[in-house]
């Protein structure tokens, strides 16, 4: 990074891995804005971050006026240098038991969102001719076959292939776009879907025998934002203590 300082907005960034995300880069420096959906928790983060309550932003990712605004209204403060794309939600049923209406929710959420996001920042850098990082959260279920992941594990599959195709569109304008995909870390999303027989199953599945830490998912990402991976782009880095290659 410049001397400059520039702006990150985390989607997600009032809860789990997004404020972790969020306090690590507020840490390196940057002035950090979080995007989530509800103003207490928003605040509360902001209190917890030592940031000023208008640093949080109260909106839906998939609403495409609203997220434009906020990146437009975020850059007049501080020039865009990021975002995160942490917002995501996840179900754990059996394909067989699965509604179309729960099957769109969490696309919709976890790729639509996503994209929204990352077209909005790519239309400001692209206007401005102003450098870019984009960091989407995946998952290691969009890597690997989950039992109970078909609408959650296929939107993640799909961040890291639009992670590839948006790299493609935008690196020669000096945008770089990566997917960092999170093992089992431990999180409110986990706490509600991860009961005792799942936990068991991921430790057996886990090379290192643990969760991760929301701590080693934000570092990961905060290098992957900053100018150190500048020649990183399209890729997703697998943060899972060894789970996808066992
Ligand atoms: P979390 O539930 O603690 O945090 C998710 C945040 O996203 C919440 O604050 C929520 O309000 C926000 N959010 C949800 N829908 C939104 C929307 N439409 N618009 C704006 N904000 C919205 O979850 P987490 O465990 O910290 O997960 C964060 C990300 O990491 C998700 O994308 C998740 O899929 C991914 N992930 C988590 C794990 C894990 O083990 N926890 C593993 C792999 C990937």
């Amino acid at each position: 990074m410049t001397s400059e300082i520039k702006s990150v907005v985390v989607t997600g960034g009032a809860s789990g891995i997004g404020f972790d995300i969020a306090g690590v880069l507020h840490a390196r420096g940057w002035q950090v804005h979080l995007l989530d959906l509800k103003r207490e928790s928003l605040d509360a983060a902001c209190d917890k971050l030592g940031i000023p309550h208008d640093r949080g932003h109260n909106a839906n990712v998939v609403d495409e006026d609203a997220v434009d605004a906020l990146l437009q209204s975020v850059a007049q403060h501080a020039q865009l240098g990021a975002v995160v794309n942490c917002a995501g939600i996840g179900q754990d049923t059996p394909a067989i038991d699965m509604t179309v209406e729960d099957f769109r929710r969490i696309i919709d959420v976890n790729l639509t969102g996503t994209f929204i996001v990352a077209r909005a920042a790519a239309r400001y850098w692209l206007a401005n001719t102003l450098p870019g990082a984009i960091v989407n959260i995946g998952s290691v279920s969009g890597l690997t076959g989950n039992k109970g992941r078909a609408s959650y594990g296929s939107s993640k599959a799909a961040v890291s292939h639009l992670t590839r195709i948006l790299c493609t569109e935008w690196g020669s304008d000096n945008i770089r776009i990566n997917t960092v995909a999170p093992g089992a870390v431990n999180t409110p999303l986990t706490d509600l879907h991860h009961t005792p027989d799942v936990r068991q199953q991921w430790h057996e599945r886990i090379p290192q025998k643990r969760y991760g830490t929301t701590r080693e998912i934000a570092n990961a990402v905060a290098f992957l934002i900053s100018d150190e991976a500048s020649y990183i782009n399209g890729q997703t880095l697998a943060v899972d203590g060894g789970f996808t290659t066992a």
